[in-house]
């Protein structure tokens, strides 16, 4: 029984054939997939995936900790059909909207939101750094308190901050925390492990990649209570059909992997990862 926990079925590349990749995840003997959304167009695709597969194919959103760097380029924001508004203005219509989509049960969890300094190579001259991190701990802190209003499970992206990023998630140790720790290892894992009891790590094709050996090693870190198991769909395809564009059913190639990997039975990590899933997004 296969959960991928984080696919985009509402991208351009697989919406066009949602149904036929649904039909593939059905074949591997799927369960439940997550949605996730990163933009308004996808917001619209996932709903409309949501709404005719409700029990199957679940959804998050959240505000991304790059929107004040590339959002912002131009100042405009859909919110206002494309006028200029002030930061402050933004961050209180991102509230509105999100709470929107909470109160009416369109997502299991707030996905995903943090603090990313990697960007900072795209920024426009008239762009300032010191305000840009400031935005994105504003943003960040404004999710952070709705998940702890409303009971919902967060997902962290940090990169290249990890300081900061613990710095303020360390105020909201009550929430589930799922860490996307992109370009993070062993010894950022352990650090959240003492710092979080509820923690949860997510591990995707990528890991099957020559390359890899951090992440290798980060499973290995990880409790197996806190393990969640990903594509990344269409990105991201496992070594062994790397070629192809990635789908939710490709799935069975990460939990193989991680079977192997950790030597652990497949049936025992596909329980162990059905828990972790329920645990995490309150099903
Ligand atoms: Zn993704």
């Amino acid at each position: 029984m296969y959960f991928d926990s984080h696919t985009h079925l509402n991208s351009p590349q697989l919406f066009k054939n949602y149904k036929k990749y649904l039909e593939n995840f059905k074949n591997i003997w799927w369960e439940k997939l997550v949605n996730v959304w990163v933009d308004y167009e996808r917001t619209q695709r996932a709903l409309e995936i949501h709404d005719k597969f409700p029990n199957t194919c679940l959804s998050t959103w959240g505000f991304h900790p790059t929107e004040p760097i590339f959002k912002y380029k131009k100042w405009k924001y859909e919110f206002k059909d494309n006028q200029l508004i002030s930061w402050q203005e933004y961050l209180s219509l991102a509230k509105e909207y999100l709470e929107n989509l909470i109160k009416n049960k369109k997502i299991v969890a707030i996905w995903e939101c943090g603090i990313d300094y990697h960007y900072f190579e795209h920024l426009q001259e008239w762009q300032n750094i010191e305000e840009i991190k400031k935005q994105q701990k504003e943003l960040f802190t404004m999710q952070l308190n709705l998940c702890k209003k409303y009971n919902l499970p967060i997902v962290i992206h940090s990169r290249d901050a990890f300081i900061d990023t613990l710095e303020i998630i360390k105020n909201y140790k009550e929430l589930k925390i799922y860490f996307h720790c992109r370009g993070y290892g062993p010894e950022e894992i352990t650090t959240l492990q003492t710092e979080f009891e509820n923690l949860w790590v997510w591990f995707d094709g990528n890991i099957t990649y020559k390359k890899a050996e951090e992440i290798r090693q980060s499973i290995k870190k990880c409790k197996l209570n806190q393990i969640l198991l990903e594509t990344d769909a269409p990105y991201l395809t496992p070594q062994i059909i790397r070629k192809e564009m990635n789908q939710p059913a490709n799935v069975q190639y990460v939990y193989k992997y991680v079977s192997e990997l950790l030597d652990i039975n497949l049936d025992n990590l596909e329980k162990q990862i059905k828990e972790n899933f329920y645990k995490y997004y309150n099903l």
